[in-house]
């Protein structure tokens, strides 16, 4: 189908529609699945996109939004607060690092970074030192506006608006076990007297291709952070609410970041939300009498009621049910799953952690995400009932933690066929 055929005027994101691609229309989801107009349904192996934890329409988080949904909908948060905004910031207090004191709310996985990006250089500003540069990792994803895609890889994704993404000190992605050319080059940079703040997906680079790198590198340049005074700022945004195995990657590194970027799974992914949670010396560095020296950042919906209230039934699941226990029935099924494959056919790079587990098809183009390979492997996929989404050739499977066997099963059997296809 040529633009000219399309009868809807949807400009979507990250969807070339000069290919005339099919746009699949949903209509309903249970669980891992999603049901579609024509009738067939498809598994969600990459939990739309990363954000679905416990699971699509899950019973309780639906029920807290229908309920808050006839109290408050939305209302001004600046001077201003609400029973749910307050629960949600309790219950992060008690489940989050302790030194984690302050909960700024956002909405979206890359405002919580404009916000921890604002938060570091306030710090810095008013504490009177010039400290401007942010240091971040080769291969790093952290969103698409302006700053965000400053601090992350550059090349296709955001050439044209090179002219306006603001300079950065970069450390290459960790190698090996020791990672030593990454903490040699953190070293360097934090030397240099004007770092303020490293940035950082913990253990897994996701958009990067799912890279997965040791605890103990994250640990080291954690250490060479502080040691430097250089503020270190994680990423969670894709890493947090179990993906990784832990509630959040950095507990496996026993790691605690000064500052703390996390949405995605907030709400469980049923609607959106963010926080940047921020340790007490950068609240009190922004702490005075003089109104000029606030945090100047707020967005229409900052704390949006409804959007907490499903926060807060997450919360809740979290206390109350066995999500570690369900996280960790996942994540050895898709280990097995990874290891089997493995057994059978030839692949590069088999990887996993936690619930993620990806590998690399052979591919006679360059890696990365660019390559020919992906919307082939989409379509072929979709085929056989499974939404996947590979980054370039690299294949990887994310699903809601409710996943059956049976759909578990079915993806990965959909990937040996691949794996056999292509
Ligand atoms: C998805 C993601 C973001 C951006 O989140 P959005 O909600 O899409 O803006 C930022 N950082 C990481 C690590 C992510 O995976």
């Amino acid at each position: 189908m040529t633009s000219l055929e399309r009868t809807s005027s949807i400009w979507h994101p990250f969807t070339q529609h000069g290919l005339g691609e099919p746009i699949p229309m949903v209509e309903s989801a249970k669980g891992a699945r999603l049901n579609l107009a024509d009738g067939t349904s498809m598994i969600d192996a990459i939990s739309s996109w990363w954000v679905t934890t416990h699971g699509h329409c899950h019973p309780p988080i639906m029920a807290a939004i229908a309920e808050q949904a006839q109290k408050l909908d939305q209302m001004i948060f600046a001077g201003w607060t609400h029973a749910p905004a307050e629960e949600v910031a309790a219950g992060l207090r008690t489940i989050m690092p302790e030194t984690l004191t302050r909960v700024f709310f956002s909405d979206s996985g890359s405002t919580s970074v404009e916000v921890a990006l604002k938060m570091a250089l306030g710090f810095w500003h008013w504490r009177g030192e010039a400290r401007s540069r942010i240091v971040v990792m080769e291969h790093s994803y952290h969103g698409d506006t302006i700053g965000a895609m400053s601090v992350g890889e550059r090349g296709v994704f955001n050439q044209p608006y090179d002219p306006l993404l603001f300079d950065v000190g970069r450390i290459p992605f960790p190698e090996d076990e020791t990672g030593q050319n990454t903490l040699d080059a953190l070293e360097a940079l934090c030397r240099m007297r004007d770092t303020a703040a490293l940035i950082v997906e913990p253990l897994v680079l996701g958009a990067g291709g799912m890279l997965v790198y040791s605890p103990r590198v994250l640990a080291a340049v954690r250490e060479i952070c502080a040691r430097y005074g250089v503020l270190f700022i994680a990423d969670e945004v894709m890493t947090g609410w179990g993906r990784t195995g832990t509630l959040l990657a950095c507990e496996q590194a026993d790691v605690v970041p000064d500052i703390l970027c996390l949405s995605k799974g907030l709400t469980g992914g049923a609607v959106p939300l963010a926080v940047t949670m921020a340790s007490e010396p950068i609240y009190e560095a922004h702490f005075s009498s003089d109104r000029a020296r606030m945090f100047f950042h707020s967005s229409s919906y900052t704390a949006n009621p409804i959007a907490c209230a499903a926060a807060c039934a997450n919360l809740k699941l979290w206390r109350e049910e066995p999500v570690r226990e369900r996280i960790a029935a996942l994540s050895a099924k898709q280990a097995h799953w990874l290891d089997k494959l493995g057994q059978v056919y030839h692949f590069d790079r088999p990887r996993n952690l936690g619930t993620i587990a990806a590998l690399d098809l052979k591919s006679n183009e360059a890696d990365g995400y660019m390559n020919a390979l992906a919307p082939r492997l989409m379509a072929f996929f979709r085929e056989r009932g499974v939404l996947l989404r590979p980054l370039g050739n690299t294949v990887y499977v994310m699903p809601p933690y409710c996943i059956t066997d049976e759909d578990l099963a079915q993806v990965w059997d959909a990937i040996g066929e691949a794996v056999l296809s292509f």
